[in-house]
């Protein structure tokens, strides 16, 4: 079982989205191997979660058909949102998470950190960040960044980056060097 089913889950049922899909966040204790140092209010959460599902309506994916959306917070306070961009050679498709993250790149510059992570799709899925996700996410997140996805019931469940990639793969650099 992964681990990210223990999870810091809060307070209670939300609206339904435009996703179809009825989200709920119930509060449980933090995780152990990677703390979420970061707290996010309800309202937050709820935001980053209803701009990740607007975005996916933007989802360019007429093979899988699978329309995903990100919405990372920054630790600047901005909100930028990225989604799956398929390619008839399937390799070449850019995952919705990767996407909201080389837009913020190109809109605020080398220095962004994040400090949340949704994700949402219209399909009424789980939708877990995938490997190669989980790995651009650590290049600007600590690893006690929360990460919000939904699981197969439908509730959104949290994690955290560390979480996710808990032997991801580090260069050291200085804030010089970016
Ligand atoms: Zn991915």
């Amino acid at each position: 079982m992964f681990a990210a089913q223990r999870v810091v889950r809060m307070g209670h049922r939300l609206d339904a989205l435009p996703g179809g899909f009825e989200l709920a966040l119930r509060h449980r204790q933090p995780l152990v191997s990677s703390p979420m140092a970061v707290t996010l209010t309800e309202a937050e959460v709820r935001l980053l979660q209803q701009r990740a599902t607007q975005v996916a309506e933007n989802s360019y994916s007429p093979y899988s058909r699978f329309r995903v959306g990100a919405a990372i917070l920054l630790e600047n306070g901005e909100i930028v949102t990225g989604t799956n961009v398929e390619n008839a050679s399937y390799r070449l498709t850019t995952c919705a998470e990767q996407a909201a993250i080389t837009a913020a790149v190109a809109q605020f510059g080398p220095g962004i950190r994040i400090r949340a992570v949704a994700v949402a799709n219209l399909n009424g899925a789980t939708c877990i960040p995938c490997g190669a996700c989980r790995q651009t996410m650590l290049e600007f997140a600590d690893d006690s960044v929360p990460v919000f996805y939904p699981a197969a019931t439908g509730e959104v469940v949290a994690t955290t980056v560390g979480e996710l990639l808990p032997a991801g793969f580090r260069l050291n650099t200085s804030a010089e060097d970016r």
